[in-house]
């Protein structure tokens, strides 16, 4: 055993999961640094290697505990690494509360004609005094709905274009005039919002690095988004593979059984290499430096998931595409990979290759960052 599976075997005898409540459980691992254990001291970590915070979750998800990953996706994810990475000391104290679940969060970023060119945000925030004056609209807020905190881009300097001018919040959702309006998926249900923000009166000691320099902030927060949207396995086999699997041990022979075998096989290989490089992307990322495995990891999850329920559809024959159930609701939890249902999977993956950067925006990323390749021409350059 190792240092650290000592120290959560340990927790676990003082902390046993099946009588402790979830959220003192949590409360408690952050304090004693088994929250963010590459974080800080005082700060939900240890100061450990990037690897260590998945070692210790896996530990704990194995133990029993609770799986917060989709109810917090962005708090944990991408709140949590850009708030530990810039943070003044009160805000470094929204950790807590943060990991604890007590706070949801959201992402305040897309606004209708901001969306892949996230540098054309409108909001406007102007300064008052101490207070800053919010107006704008976001949208595809996911989790809006039960979020207490957002992460808000704004522009604070309009005479400043472009990824100039921008400053970065930490949004009280609370706040008078931060109206959250629900907006249906294809799949019925709606995980996210839209975001009216109507003369918010923000506190200038919301503000999350120096003013103006919201966009060095924001990437921080999309590099880590990259890392936290593909669920990290730690075992091969696991969903949405796993689900790929059970539908083709469920269907039925017939003439196109072998071709339909070497196509599950093709699934797996991919399903591996893209599980393995998001263990050494997590570990990347949780170092506060996300590296290029975030943007390929993205990127091939996204493909990979859509490819995987056109297959589970599919080895479901004509029943594949029945949907039971299309009730409008407002789930507690983003599931990237869909729910139990096939069907409604199959329709929930659509979005993998638009939520977090789309695919096409992802490959120029890696053409050009990672390969070297020449620049895209600009827009108008090609007029
Ligand atoms: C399920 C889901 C959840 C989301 N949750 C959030 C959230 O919580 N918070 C938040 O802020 N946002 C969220 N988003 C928004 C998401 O980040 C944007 O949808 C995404 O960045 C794309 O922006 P857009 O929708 O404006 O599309 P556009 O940017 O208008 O793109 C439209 C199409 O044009 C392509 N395109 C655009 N520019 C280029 C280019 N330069 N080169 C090549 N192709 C290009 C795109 O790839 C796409 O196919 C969510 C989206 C989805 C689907």
């Amino acid at each position: 055993m190792t240092a650290l599976e000592d120290r959560v075997a340990d927790f676990l005898v003082r902390h046993p999961v099946a009588t402790t409540p979830d959220r003192s459980l949590r409360e408690a691992r952050f304090d004693e640094g088994l929250a963010f254990p590459h974080f800080a001291v005082g700060h939900g970590g240890l100061g450990l290697s990037p690897s260590s915070s998945a070692v210790v979750e896996q530990l704990f998800l194995g133990a029993g505990a609770q799986d917060w990953s989709g109810r917090n996706v962005i708090g944990l994810g991408m709140a949590a690494p850009t708030i530990h990475q810039y943070g003044t000391p009160e805000q470094l104290s929204l950790l807590r509360p943060l990991f604890s679940g007590e706070e949801i969060w959201c992402q305040l970023f897309s606004e209708p004609d901001a969306g892949s060119d996230l540098a054309s945000v409108r909001t406007r925030a102007s300064l008052d005094g101490s207070t800053w004056m919010v107006s704008g609209q976001k949208v595809w807020t996911t989790l809006g709905h039960v979020a207490r905190r957002g992460l808000l881009l704004a522009r604070s300097d309009p005479s400043s274009g472009r990824h100039r001018g921008l400053t970065y919040f930490l949004l009280d959702m609370r706040l008078p005039g931060v109206d959250v309006q629900p907006l249906r998926q294809i799949t019925g249900e709606a995980e996210f919002n839209e975001v009216f923000l109507d003369e918010v009166r923000v506190p200038d000691s919301a503000r999350l690095g120096g003013a103006g320099e919201g966009w060095r902030v924001a990437m921080t927060t999309l590099m880590n988004e990259r890392v936290a949207i593909p669920a990290v396995a730690d075992e091969s086999g696991h969903d949405p593979i796993g689900r790929a699997v059970a539908a083709h041990r469920a269907s039925s022979g017939g003439s196109d059984a072998g071709a339909r075998r070497d196509q599950l096989m093709k699934l797996w290989s991919r399903s591996e290499v893209s599980r393995l490089n998001g263990l050494r992307a997590f570990a990347a990322a949780s170092g506060g430096e996300p590296g290029p495995e975030g943007s390929v990891g993205k990127l091939e999850m996204a493909e990979l998931n859509k490819a995987i329920f056109e297959f589970v559809v599919a080895c479901r024959g004509p029943h594949g595409m029945l949907i039971d159930n299309y009730d409008m609701t407002r789930p507690d939890s983003a599931a990237v990979h869909g729910g139990a249902d096939d069907a409604k999977a199959f329709l929930r993956t659509r979005a993998n290759s638009i939520e977090g950067g789309t695919s096409e925006i992802l490959r120029t990323v890696l053409a050009e960052r990672v390969l070297g390749l020449p620049k895209e021409p600009a827009p108008t350059a090609l007029m």
